[in-house]
């Protein structure tokens, strides 16, 4: 059995062929019985396949991080529909179809050549990206030693261990003193904050305890957790409430609205100035309108790095606004909290300590392998407006993190931020924060310098979004009237969409795209290629190939087309 086993294991694991090889290993008939069934609980049925697995996971661990590094496509030469055809069987066998180790060689040979390579660093599109190899070797500790955080019973020092990591990221947030942090860190009756599984539910998790703040219990009001909206809204006296931020919010802040019972369409977009920062005007102006209106606010969310565009909102002056007001104030540092481990660089998210609640998500600027979000309290008893107890689970009294969680069972991701702040050192993330921030401002004079292209917006972060706009073009949009630069857009629109499709498909380098408004009018949207910086491997050379790509693309498919539309636009606005 196990020489058939090494047989089918032989050769090489990464660089096999593409085509797929559905069930080729699955020689000899395999049966589901109580002894097999028993072995796979205890190891691996003998020491030839024991060996056999051991290089799986060394390749797994090493050689698939070098396979990410090799490949970028996206779209290789099978195309989407091709793969779904591939993934229709929706029977379960009855019988075992695959040992281990075939499956792993499936995925191996078969799965991870048609996934995307986000580690490469031509792949600059998204804010997923290329981790630290030890993260790997991380993530199997923390599934081999299977800890659930949901309490104490089935975790202990893992739940202690979680208490101190939350505790050290929320001094680097809110600076507090050591006092403070003596008296905090292990406390069993406060929480510092909480580990969720993603920004998303780090943003609803501090939504919620803000709206429990709005509608706290008083008289004859037991609150808005046990009564619900309505009764909330009818013992405080107002018509319905509302979450400000702005229109640039990540959309978690509106499945919040949605989820929470305030309604998404509740959730209100403040304009934002020219630099995509929110306008502190029309947040002054919402809050008096919404006060007016008999509406209750349940918080402001200040925004440390959009997700389209990375800008950084006013946060200390949000942040007045809110104290003056009352109100509680959120910062979605999703993607912009680690820069605070930047000596250089941490001034950008100054105010940040005046929020009540901040979201950081651990897979983004943390590099830690997907997923792992976060959410801290400047208050250490606020979570008390989202406690829950169970009977044969968290008791009253008793550490369990569970207590106050929007999860329930959950996997000890501390444990990996822990080891990575360990390894790493603040100076070790700074150096990769600073390698994005400084490398995006490169690419944004690259871009500038190039005829082709037009800067759209830049931000003090790694994330910047620009499009293809030849020079004559740009020369026409500086000098039409709103309705001819409302063409030319429509025209450029097109044009840039295109150009990344093709450079996805041509499969070399990623970079995403996404519609702005430049103005308040829906018609005003521009399509731009965005760029997120954090690959330590992607740098200005890799930039440039990346821009002559779209560039080329733009040439070969375009450049008639624009020349003649853009004498039909030349007619259109008359000689001058
Ligand atoms: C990424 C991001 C989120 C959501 O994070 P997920 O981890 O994808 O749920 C929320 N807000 C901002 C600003 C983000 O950049």
């Amino acid at each position: 059995m196990s020489n058939t086993l090494s047989a089918s294991l032989r050769g090489s694991l990464f660089y096999g062929k593409e085509k797929f090889k559905m069930n080729k290993y699955t020689k000899t008939e395999l049966v589901a019985n109580w002894q097999s069934l028993m072995r796979t609980f205890i190891k691996p049925e003998d020491d030839a396949s024991r060996l056999v697995l051991i290089k799986y996971m060394e390749q797994i661990s090493f050689g698939l991080h070098e396979f990410l590094g090799k490949h970028v496509g996206i779209t290789e030469d099978v195309g989407l529909k091709d793969l779904s055809s591939r993934f229709k069987n929706t029977l379960i066998s009855k019988n075992p179809e695959k040992k281990l180790t075939d499956v792993i060689t499936e995925i191996v040979e078969d799965i991870a050549p048609h996934a995307v390579n986000v580690a490469s660093p031509y792949f600059i599109g998204h804010m997923t990206s290329a981790i630290p190899f030890f993260m790997v070797h991380l993530k199997t500790i923390v599934a081999a030693l299977n800890q659930n955080v949901v309490k104490i019973e089935t975790s202990k020092v893992v739940s202690i261990l979680e208490k101190q990591i939350l505790a050290k990221i929320h001094r680097l947030v809110y600076k507090k003193s050591s006092d403070f942090y003596e008296r905090y860190v292990q406390n069993i009756r406060t929480t510092l904050g909480c580990f969720v599984e993603d920004g998303t539910l780090a943003n609803i998790t501090a939504l919620w305890v803000a709206r429990n703040r709005l509608f706290a219990p008083k008289n004859g009001f037991t609150g808005v957790e046990q009564e619900g909206i309505q009764a909330a809204c009818s013992a405080y006296n107002i018509n319905r409430c509302v979450v400000i931020v702005s229109r640039l919010g990540h959309y978690s802040i509106k499945k919040a609205g949605g989820l929470l019972g305030i309604g998404n369409q509740n959730v209100i977009a403040v304009d934002i100035d020219a630099d995509n920062r929110m306008d502190l005007d029309c947040l002054k102006k919402t809050i008096r309108e919404i006060k007016h209106d008999g509406a209750g606010i349940v918080a402001v969310v200040g925004i440390a790095g959009t997700t389209e565009t990375g800008a950084i909102d006013p946060l200390p002056q949000i942040g007045a606004l809110c104290s003056e007001n009352k109100i509680y104030f959120h910062v979605d540092a999703a993607l912009g909290g680690p820069t605070l481990m930047s000596e250089k660089y941490s001034h950008f998210l100054e105010g940040i300590d005046i929020a009540d609640s901040v979201t950081i998500d651990g897979h983004k600027q943390f590099y830690m392998p997907m997923s792992c979000g976060m959410v801290f309290f400047k208050d250490p008893s606020i979570m008390d407006a989202v406690k829950y107890h169970a009977n044969y689970v968290n008791r009253f009294g008793s550490v369990d993190l569970g207590i106050k969680s929007l999860a329930g069972s959950r996997e000890a991701n501390s444990l990996i931020l822990d080891s990575a702040l360990k390894i790493m050192g603040s100076q070790g993330y700074a150096l990769l924060i600073e390698h994005g921030i400084e490398t995006t401002r490169m690419f944004a004079e690259e871009i500038e310098r190039r005829d082709n292209f037009q800067l759209i917006t830049r931000s003090d972060l790694n994330i910047l979004t620009y499009r293809i706009c030849p020079f004559d073009i740009k020369r026409r949009l500086a000098e039409g009237n709103p309705e001819q630069i409302c063409i030319i857009n429509k025209e450029l629109n097109k044009i840039n969409r295109v150009v990344q499709r093709l450079q996805r498909e041509a499969g070399k380098s990623f970079v995403s795209r996404t519609k702005l408004r430049t103005g308040s009018k829906p018609e005003k949207e521009i399509v731009v290629f965005r760029c997120v910086i954090m690959n330590p491997m992607t740098d200005i050379k890799i930039l440039n190939e990346i821009l002559d790509e779209q560039e080329e693309i733009y040439k070969s498919n375009f450049d008639e087309l624009v020349k003649s539309r853009f004498c039909s636009l030349h007619d259109h606005f008359g000689r001058n």
